[in-house]
């Protein structure tokens, strides 16, 4: 017996060909033959069967799709390329404050720095200026230099401890502003120090306030805080289902809710 034929004895095994898609139809057996379709659903709107199947596999497909495109895609990704370009901003600007501090210091110390090489070489410059007459005219027979040169000598003669004396001080000094200018530079690292640690301490505090805490099942918020609760994820769930004739039973709402706590845990 060919289960693709009619059984009903008065309809000579004709084909099964019809399913009954009438949404008054009150009949139990919505498919038949030509002729059980002739007794039983007269004026009733009909599919063959293989119009039925390809409807009912396309609307499995194109519902399938629909709620695919809705549920995995775009949302996160969108989100993700958000919260990149977000995180480059705020790194490109604190990279750019820190960089502009950076600039000012440098600044400053090169300042100091050319100021103090300037005076070094005009010391020097003095002091040659100083020392070259003398240099030049001690080289010869006291006897051979005119009475300028030799009373120069002289008057160098008596002051010398107090020329060196002049640069010997002049030279400390120099030492000194340089001491100063390392200092000027290890303050103004330890303030840059400080301001990213003052940084650092806010962004601490602010990762641990109520307003970047998404999800944290370690403290003491109930279930029914967070923004997407296990029974709100059900009820969505639920009004979804129930909308479309579904509802779901004791036993299916019991599983569901396991797996939601489960996964929000
Ligand atoms: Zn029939
Ligand atoms: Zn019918």
């Amino acid at each position: 017996m060919d289960i693709t034929n009619c059984q009903h004895p008065n309809h000579d095994s004709q084909r099964i060909k019809y399913v009954c898609v009438d949404p008054q139809c009150s009949i139990p057996k919505k498919i038949g033959c030509a002729d059980c379709f002739l007794d039983d659903h007269i004026s009733h709107v009909r599919k063959t069967t293989t119009q039925f199947k390809d409807f009912v596999n396309e609307s499995i497909q194109q519902i399938n799709a629909v709620e695919f495109q809705q549920v995995t895609n775009s949302p996160q990704q969108d989100l993700e390329k958000e919260m990149d370009g977000e995180l480059d901003n705020c790194i490109e600007c604190i990279k750019s404050k820190f960089n502009s501090i950076k600039g000012d210091l440098k600044g400053q110390i090169d300042n100091d720095m050319i100021k103090l090489q300037d005076n070094c070489a005009q010391f020097q410059q003095n002091m040659n200026n100083e020392l070259e007459p003398f240099k030049s005219t001690i080289k010869n027979d006291l006897h051979v230099l005119n009475q300028t040169e030799l009373n120069s000598l002289v008057k160098f003669y008596q002051e010398a401890s107090k020329i060196h004396k002049h640069y010997n001080k002049a030279a400390e000094q120099i030492q000194e502003e340089k001491q100063k200018i390392k200092l000027k530079k290890q303050k103004y690292l330890a303030k840059m120090r400080s301001i990213m640690q003052i940084l650092l301490k806010d962004f601490n505090e602010l990762m641990t306030s109520k307003n970047v805490q998404f999800d944290d099942s370690g403290d003491s918020e109930t279930p029914q805080k967070q923004i997407m609760s296990p029974n709100k994820m059900i009820n969505l769930v639920e009004t979804a289902r129930s909308s479309r004739r579904f509802p779901m039973s004791q036993i299916q709402k019991k599983q569901l809710l396991t797996a939601v706590t489960k996964k929000l845990e």
